[in-house]
């Protein structure tokens, strides 16, 4: 898909397969002349959920980054919404070839660390990671895409976070929703630590104010997408948090 907004490129060719739509996001920081990558996509291959052979996300960045005379070393942040592996498998990878600093939530950067190991629903990185910036809600981050704010998303896992772009009226909420043939919806309960609280969170980020939102599975919503979240809070069942391992 490429550029779909100034300054925002979907990464093209990082899906693992075609029922798995996936978005890696390539953000331009608008003070410099450097760039910023939204989560960073699945590892090579078997154990990821991915197709046999699939060679992971990186060499689909390095092809896109070559593409359009992005320099890897131009990437200076890497923002990651959650600890899961099609979100964080490739990270070390990303992180070495970039040296970018590396942002997360406090409570997914211990996970991402395996301190403690996480028992929650869907898989955590292959290895673990050592998270730079430990964020909480309400972080400002002005220096990066044309400002950011990190918005505490919890639900989806325990240290979720969605990042926010007041100026240009955009979130980019990571498996806070997915995108489906119909708008948006809360990600299936199958790969969530608390619905409930999933749900408690869409109806938090109902409440920004949004003209689009580019989720990481899924077709962006990039007109009124503040109806399409309400509509994603308002549809979702609240689910038996009870049932979590
Ligand atoms: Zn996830």
């Amino acid at each position: 898909m490429s550029e779909i907004l100034p300054g925002i490129h979907l990464v093209d060719g990082v899906n693992p397969s075609p029922q798995f739509s996936t978005n890696m996001l390539l953000l331009k920081d608008a003070k410099g002349p450097t760039w910023t990558l939204v989560d960073t996509g699945l590892p090579p291959s078997a154990g990821s959920g991915g197709q046999p052979g699939y060679p992971g996300a990186l060499p689909f960045l390095e092809k896109y980054c070559a593409s359009r005379n992005i320099s890897l070393r131009s990437i200076r942040s890497i923002l990651i919404t959650h600890l899961h592996r099609d979100h964080t498998g490739n990270l070390k990878a990303v992180a070495q070839k970039t040296g970018a600093k590396i942002y997360a939530h406090w409570i997914e950067a211990a996970y991402m660390a395996n301190d403690p190991p996480y028992k929650g629903k869907g898989m955590p990185p292959l290895e673990p990671v050592e998270v730079h910036e430990k964020l909480k809600d309400g972080d400002v981050l002005g220096d990066l895409f044309d400002g950011l704010v990190a918005v505490y998303a919890p639900g989806h896992t325990p240290g979720h976070t969605a990042y926010y772009c007041p100026s240009r009226k955009l979130l980019f909420p990571g498996d806070a929703v997915f995108g489906g043939e119909h708008g948006l919806h809360l990600t299936p309960p199958e790969y969530t630590f608390s619905q409930s609280m999933a749900l408690i969170s869409a109806r938090r980020l109902a409440e920004l104010d949004v003209e689009g939102v580019v989720e990481y599975h899924g077709n962006p919503v990039l007109k009124d997408a503040r109806a399409a979240l309400r509509d994603a809070a308002r549809n979702a069942r609240p689910g038996d948090d009870s049932a979590q391992p």
